[in-house]
């Protein structure tokens, strides 16, 4: 199989069989069995939600986990390059999922590495497997992903999963796609122009949201701003609450990549729409499928 590097290396069909794989593997009408086929975990970057459901997923199909998510007591903190410290996981194991804060750290890896890798984060450019995720969620509350309003709420210029479901999205037939963020933190111009769907870009959310099917928030990216004052200006400027979700469809839902901050008030949790903890359950399920698939050929 070849390296997952960004959402553009899965097609609609491609999407649509890692759902009904994760479909059976939930239902228990799959097993996925790789017999100790080894995964390495390759995380120069913090991770919470996708190290560990990286780790169970590969548990859970039969798989063993090595490497490290974080580089304090690897030889990086001796001076290893990465590409060498790729270069010896590669030996060690049939797969690598590198997370790295250099935008393209994912493709170089793949560059040296005869295994496939897969792109858990890289910068600001891409997570496919979140966007596999969030995809999921929406395929398993609506039954389909087209025909849908999605709206991508908050820091959209260094959120990567805002570039990876922008380019899911590609894939699939979004009925409207709205872009709501404070002007500061636009989606990036070269993002919006490869799409092969139009989008509307709002700074308030009222404008839109009675319309939304799906509300896809992202916290600020406080690490990627290359100034801090930056960062200070803008933090907090916009937030989830349940004025906002009272304007929302009753069957529409709320995802989040997570981790939140505060840009999703607590209270929102209870309501039907929030949808976030329930998204990031089934990252176990879809990094099963994935891991099958690129473990088994
Ligand atoms: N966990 C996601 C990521 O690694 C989202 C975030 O950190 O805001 O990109």
């Amino acid at each position: 199989m070849r390296h997952v590097i960004s959402s553009y290396d899965f097609s609609r069909e491609e999407f649509h069989k890692l759902f009904e794989l994760s479909d059976e593997i939930l239902g228990g009408k799959l097993k996925p069995n790789v017999n100790g086929k080894v995964v390495s975990l390759a995380f120069f970057e913090p991770s919470t939600r996708t190290a560990t459901s990286f780790a169970t997923a590969s548990w859970r199909i039969g798989a063993k986990v090595i490497g490290f998510t974080s580089v304090e007591g690897t030889s990086v903190e001796k001076g290893e390059n990465f590409a060498d410290t790729i270069r010896m996981l590669e030996n060690y194991s049939e797969c690598i999922v590198v997370r790295h804060k250099f935008d393209g750290a994912a493709k170089f890896a793949s560059e040296v590495s005869e295994k496939p890798i897969v792109n858990a984060g890289d910068g600001k450019h891409e997570h496919p497997t979140q966007s596999m995720i969030d995809l999921y969620t929406v395929y398993k509350v609506f039954g389909q992903v087209d025909g849908l309003n999605f709206a991508l709420f908050g820091d959209l210029k260094y959120a990567r999963t805002v570039n990876s479901l922008l380019r899911a999205l590609t894939r699939f037939k979004p009925k409207k796609v709205f872009l709501i963020s404070p002007q500061q933190l636009r989606a990036r111009r070269e993002i919006v122009q490869e799409l092969n769907y139009e989008v509307i870009e709002r700074d308030n959310p009222y404008d839109v949201i009675s319309d939304v099917d799906v509300l896809y928030v992202t916290r600020i990216q406080k690490e990627r701003f290359p100034d801090e004052m930056e960062y200070e200006k803008i933090k907090e400027s916009y937030v989830v609450d349940l004025k906002l979700v009272e304007h929302m469809k009753k069957d529409s839902i709320i995802l989040h990549p997570l981790p939140r901050v505060n840009e999703i008030d607590r209270r929102v949790d209870k309501t039907p729409q929030a949808k976030y903890f329930y998204q990031a359950s089934l990252g176990v399920p879809i990094r099963m499928a994935l891991l099958y698939t690129i473990l088994t050929g």
